[in-house]
């Protein structure tokens, strides 16, 4: 028992040294996920806003103050079938235009007068004036062989007239292959949209991201509207709701071909499949249009081309959105148009008159404010939409 003291120090010194261990032990484990790093060409103006929900080491994203709860993920609704789904709001508006043709056409004899109506509520409807003339020609003529008046004749007799003048030809599919590059690699699909301000654009982006994610494919996004302020934050929050990252600048006005430029940059580091970019649609004048979306075109193509240009065009606007589509065409290679607020309009025939003016197919449709609400255009839904079909 000589020893007793040299056993109780040993003793003191072994619990000093679990009391000190212990409560490291238990304290939960940082993780440290480091803020994502983007800005190479302009450090000081574009970040990359985590879609993934925060942990305890990630700084505070300098622009955004949402709740943490809005960053839990959503599993957007499958695309397939999305344009039957939301067809029947096509007929919903004022007077639409299926119903009010096969009520002319169900009259017993046709007159020049009835002929007229027709004709007149084609030009109502935003068809345009050469289909409006050529599918008032096709019934006419329809009309004089067969002689229809039963009405399940009349409408399988304009539905055909009709899927003919919107064309199931074209190909409206949205080319976003993977682009091979000279090393064997494979970067990712480039898409721009533009369009107006106003128009519904930024949405459509936030809408196209969950398409794709419901197409199980990994977008990045890329807020290249920075002339309007709320357009980051809109189109971050989009994302971050399914949880893609954004792309973005702190400073308003920043330049939108650096913004473009990053995202891209940022496709390639995450081995994103498609990088989609909003741009700003100011229609201040046509050469300052063509300078800024040819910059940014310029610029986001450096390190591989852009797969579509996709045109927004808001279908309430009729005629003026004809023109502004037109414009849009001359500054840059429009691929392939997205209209929206077909739900709140009894101009669907605007759908014919774009794709005339513009020789290129409308891909997508917005057919109302919901998350969902944007559908892969099909010819045959669309037209069963405008016919009245449930
Ligand atoms: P931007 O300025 O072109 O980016 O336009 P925004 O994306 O901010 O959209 C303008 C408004 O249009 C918003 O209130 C959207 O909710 C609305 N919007 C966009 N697409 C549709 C649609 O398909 N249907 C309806 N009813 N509203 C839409």
């Amino acid at each position: 028992m000589d020893n007793w003291w040299v056993i109780l120090i040993i003793a003191v010194v072994v619990i000093g040294a679990l009391a000190l261990f212990i409560p490291k032990a238990q304290k939960p484990k940082k993780v440290d996920k480091p803020a994502p790093s983007v800005a190479k060409t302009d450090p000081s103006s574009t970040e990359v806003t985590p879609a993934t929900p925060k942990t305890e080491a990630e700084p505070e994203p300098k622009t955004l103050d949402e709740p943490a709860a809005a960053a839990e993920v959503e599993t957007p609704e499958p695309t397939q079938g999305r344009m039957t789904r939301l067809r029947s709001r096509l007929a919903r508006s004022g007077s639409p235009l299926g119903s009010t043709l096969l009520k002319i056409l169900s009259r017993d004899h046709l007159s020049e007068d009835d002929w007229e109506e027709i004709e007149e509520t084609l030009l109502v409807a935003d068809v345009g004036t050469t289909p409006a003339m050529e599918l008032v020609d096709r019934l006419r003529e329809e009309v004089r062989v067969q002689g229809i008046s039963d009405p399940a004749k009349v409408r399988e007799l304009l539905r055909e007239e009709l899927i003919r003048l919107v064309d199931p030809a074209m190909d409206r599919s949205l080319a976003l292959e993977k682009t091979t590059q000279d090393d064997g690699t494979k970067a990712p699909a480039v898409v721009m949209v533009v369009g107006v301000n106003g128009t519904g654009k930024t949405t459509t982006v936030g809408k196209l991201a969950r398409v794709l994610v419901a197409d199980e494919k990994q977008p990045i996004l890329g807020a290249a509207d920075t002339f309007r302020a709320a357009a980051s934050e809109q189109l971050t929050t989009w994302g971050r709701r399914v949880g893609v990252e954004t792309v973005r600048s702190d400073k308003e006005g920043a330049d939108p071909a650096s913004v473009a430029f990053e995202a891209v940059e940022k496709g390639h580091q995450d081995d994103a499949d498609v990088v989609l970019i909003d741009t700003a649609g100011r229609l201040q004048n046509k050469a300052g249009l063509m300078d800024e979306l040819g910059k940014i075109k310029r610029v986001a193509s450096r390190k591989g081309p852009i797969n579509e240009v996709l045109l927004v065009l808001d279908a309430t606007t009729g005629q003026n959105g004809l023109v502004q589509a037109k414009v849009f065409s001359e500054v840059v290679d429009v691929t392939g148009v997205v209209l929206t607020k077909l739900d709140g309009t009894a101009k669907g025939g605007i759908v014919i008159a774009v794709q005339r003016e513009l020789g290129v197919p409308v891909k997508l449709v917005g057919l109302g404010e919901g998350a969902d609400d944007l559908a892969p255009f099909e010819t045959d839904a669309f037209v069963d939409g405008l016919l009245g079909a449930d």
